[in-house]
């Protein structure tokens, strides 16, 4: 699915989907059907996002209350093929029953009739077996591909993969940027050594409001002068930089104004060198100890 030449990031076969390569960098969508931007541009944007090779495109029944995957369903009406549609389930709807319920209300915005993968956006009160055997039905009816999870932390995920059954969680989607290296302390490990990769929401600190002096830092902006390159681009190449030759993190950027787009995707050809990586890292060194899962 991703154009030639660009980064990717490989979900494993799991039962009878085969191993797919995703882009490392797709299109995020909070924000999207509220009204910040016009509708048009919204799946204008979603749209360029796909003809440039940012096919992965992630939403959730929580944002716009729906709004969102409404955007998402318009913009993918006549190529829903080309992308990789990822949406998300409340923790309180992820029942046995009520996950399944959910799930059909987004299929319905979304004008589709599968998702790529479903996660579950947060740990919640229902129980984690329950939610499984929901996704797991969902496999069944061809209404998903795959399920992940949001917002885990090491714990979650040694919940989850404790259950019994054989069940492949996809991947773990977590808010990971320069600013915020919490999860390489102890949840990225964990997650390598189980072959599980990782979307990271708000790569680019939400345009710098979580963080204000992430993209005006002078080390980022040096670096992004030296590479011809904005200083978003340099923390979206930061999030998706191979380790140990190996790429497992997707960063999934939001991003309505076509230059964002345009630099977004040229993000994908930035590679940072060790010396780049060197004085970032003494810029925003990672925490030494645990620290708790950083969320928005
Ligand atoms: P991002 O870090 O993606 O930042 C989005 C903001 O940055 C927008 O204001 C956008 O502006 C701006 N922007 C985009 N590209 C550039 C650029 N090249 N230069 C400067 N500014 C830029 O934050 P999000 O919170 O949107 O996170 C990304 C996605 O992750 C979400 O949209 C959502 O899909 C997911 N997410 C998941 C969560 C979870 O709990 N699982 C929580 C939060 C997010 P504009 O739109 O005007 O172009």
């Amino acid at each position: 699915m991703p154009h030639q030449d660009i980064p990717t990031v490989t979900l494993a076969a799991d039962g009878d989907q085969s191993a797919v390569d995703l882009p490392a960098i797709g299109q995020g969508t909070w924000y999207m059907g509220e009204g910040l931007a016009t509708p048009e541009e919204e799946v204008y944007a979603l749209q360029q996002g796909l003809e440039l090779g940012l096919t992965l495109i992630d939403t959730a029944e929580m944002y716009g209350d729906g709004g969102a995957e409404k955007v998402v369903g318009q913009a993918l009406q006549d190529r829903r093929d080309r992308a990789f549609l990822v949406s998300k389930v409340y923790p309180w709807n992820a029942g046995r029953d009520s996950a399944i319920a959910a799930c059909e209300q987004s299929l319905k915005r979304l004008k589709t009739d599968y998702l790529d993968l479903y996660l579950l956006h947060w740990p919640g009160g229902i129980p984690l077996e329950e939610t499984l055997d929901a996704f797991e039905r969902l496999r069944e009816q061809a209404k998903i591909k795959r399920f992940g999870v949001s917002n885990f932390d090491v714990s979650d995920m040694q919940a989850l993969t404790n259950l019994p059954g054989d069940r492949r969680c996809a991947v773990n989607q977590v808010l990971y940027h320069l600013g915020s290296r919490g999860i390489e302390h102890s949840l990225l490990p964990w997650q390598r050594e189980h072959c599980i990769p990782t979307m990271a929401y708000c790569p680019i600190a939400q345009g710098g409001r979580l963080r204000r002096e992430l993209l005006g830092h002078e080390t980022v902006e040096a670096i992004a002068k030296e590479m011809n390159a904005t200083a978003a681009q340099v923390l979206l190449a930061w999030a998706i930089r191979p380790v140990d030759g190996e790429r497992d993190v997707i960063a999934i950027p939001k991003a309505v104004r076509p230059d964002h787009l345009k630099q977004n995707a040229a993000a994908l050809q930035l590679t940072l060198d060790d010396d780049a990586l060197a004085r970032l890292d003494s810029a925003f060194p990672a925490p030494k100890k645990k620290v708790s899962l950083d969320i928005v």
